[in-house]
């Protein structure tokens, strides 16, 4: 069912044949929320448990045009859990420092260690994503970043990271109306920027840089899920159940407690 979402390794993807309003077996909005409801709990209790075992490494990554909803998925999906070994880490346009090394450099800083899930809002994708569609590299440096990038997210998995990425799919008409929203409402309009604008221009371009880093660097060791995302509770019960799946089948155990005397007194 939620493999539908997964792209297979070299798959060709034509972004405009994926249903941004896909809503999968739901067909009332309330029994969706009511499963991502669950979902959570499900979540907080692994979460917990990946904690407390110490030793998986998570690594989720978002990528979405403005508005997608990566913030949104990084407020409902992990509401609730222990922000003791949940991170997110933010990628910016880089800092002069940050341009100043590879673009590996400060991604790498950010990976989870054991016992962790790190959640990327932005990642290295941005680096054949942006940097692609404003040439702010020459093509023959973006282009072999797609191995490049297979090769890094390669080693971290052998070295123990699981690692889910997720593309949020909304349609253009869906981004008209968030950043309408946006302009509106005086409690978002801190969000709205003159620059969203610009990059919608580039729409087309944009989905075409998608459709290429989803197409050559979906692999076995670090998948993307292409998340129908123009319904909001839709997009979360997709990504919950995603990461609910892959963290029950890790088996996780609390440590065993240490040997203790049967006579032992607190006084
Ligand atoms: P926001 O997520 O709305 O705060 O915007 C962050 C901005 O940083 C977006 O416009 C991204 O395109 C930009 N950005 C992130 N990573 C890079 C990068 N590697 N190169 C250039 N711009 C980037
Ligand atoms: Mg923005």
């Amino acid at each position: 069912m939620i493999d539908r979402y997964r792209v297979k390794p070299n798959q060709a993807i034509n972004l405009a044949e994926w249903d941004a309003d896909a809503r999968g077996d739901f067909t009332r909005k309330a029994a969706g929320e009511a499963a991502v409801a669950k979902l959570n709990q499900e979540l907080e209790h692994l979460q917990e448990l990946l904690y407390a075992e110490n030793r998986h490494k998570v690594l989720i990554v978002l990528q979405a045009m403005d508005t997608g909803g990566k913030d949104g998925v990084i407020r409902h999906v992990f509401d609730g859990v222990n922000p003791q070994g949940v991170k997110v880490a933010s990628f910016k346009a880089p800092t002069p420092k940050e341009l100043s090394h590879d673009y590996l450099w400060r991604i790498h800083q950010q990976t989870p260690a054991t016992g962790e899930i790190v959640i990327f809002n932005r990642s290295h994708y941005e680096d054949v994503l942006v940097v692609r569609v404003h040439g702010l590299a020459p093509e023959e440096v973006w282009r072999r970043r797609y191995d490049q990038i297979n090769a890094f997210e390669r080693m971290l998995a052998e070295e123990g990271t699981t690692i889910l990425k997720f593309y949020l799919h909304i349609t253009k008409d869906e981004q008209k109306a968030r950043l309408q929203s946006r302009l509106d409402d005086p409690e978002k309009r801190w969000k709205f920027s003159l620059g969203d604008l610009a990059e919608r221009k580039r729409w087309p371009e944009y989905m075409h840089a998608y459709e290429d880093a989803l197409s050559k660097t979906s692999t076995d060791w670090a998948p993307w899920y292409v998340v129908p995302a123009n319904r909001k509770w839709y997009r979360n019960w997709v990504i919950s159940t995603v990461i609910v799946d892959t963290l029950k089948a890790f088996d996780m155990r609390y440590p065993q407690p240490e040997t203790l005397p049967d006579n032992l007194v607190i006084e």
